[in-house]
């Protein structure tokens, strides 16, 4: 759900996108939004990780070079141990300042002043608050989420391991035909 603040036009829903037109943003005018994200999954779909909680308050104005926009998000996530795949509890609390730049970089641009990094070049004059959240979260979260020691790991194979084998025995051809063979002898003693 998004909550609008600010003077100026409303961003569009289409789907699941939440997209901001940048040129609805006047000079001397910042744009407030704040947006609660409902429970959704993101990520690299091999380690998804999924959003319980979230929200995401962010101010775009116009720039001199582009946009200036300033965040600050808050969310309750999951990702799975990536040597176990339990799964593991995040709080993400972040905030920060990014340009946004419609102007492309040149070809073979290098990076060198550390300004740079926080530029991000968009192709279209829009920005999708809902992608732009799911993008940051992900910079929170580490790339191989793991548990801190490894005898968690051990834990919850063993866990798996116990499960794995009360399914085999339960199914097992051979428990049916001992369950049978039980039966009858108990209904000829
Ligand atoms: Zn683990």
């Amino acid at each position: 759900m998004l909550r609008f603040v600010s003077p100026g036009r409303e961003p569009a829903e289409k789907g699941t996108d939440l997209l901001v037109q940048l040129k609805d943003i006047e000079k001397g005018k910042p744009a407030r939004y704040v947006l609660d994200v409902s429970t959704h999954l993101c990520g690299d779909p091999a380690f998804p990780i999924e959003v319980a909680t979230g929200q995401l308050k962010t101010t775009i104005e116009d720039h001199r070079d582009g946009y200036l926009l300033s965040y600050q998000i808050e969310a309750k996530v999951q990702a799975p141990c990536s040597s176990c795949g339990e799964l593991l509890d995040f709080v993400v609390s972040s905030q920060g300042r990014l340009g946004l730049s419609l102007v492309q970089p040149e070809e073979g641009h290098v990076v060198l002043k550390p300004s740079d990094l926080d530029v991000r070049f968009l192709e279209e004059p829009q920005l999708d608050l809902q992608h732009f959240f799911d993008e940051q979260v992900e910079l929170e979260i580490p790339q191989f989420p793991r548990h801190g020691d490894e005898d968690a790991c051990q834990r919850h194979y063993s866990e798996i391991l116990e499960t794995e084998k009360k399914t085999d025995e339960e199914s097992s051809p051979f428990s049916v035909l001992s369950s049978l063979l039980e039966s009858e002898n108990g209904s000829k003693s």
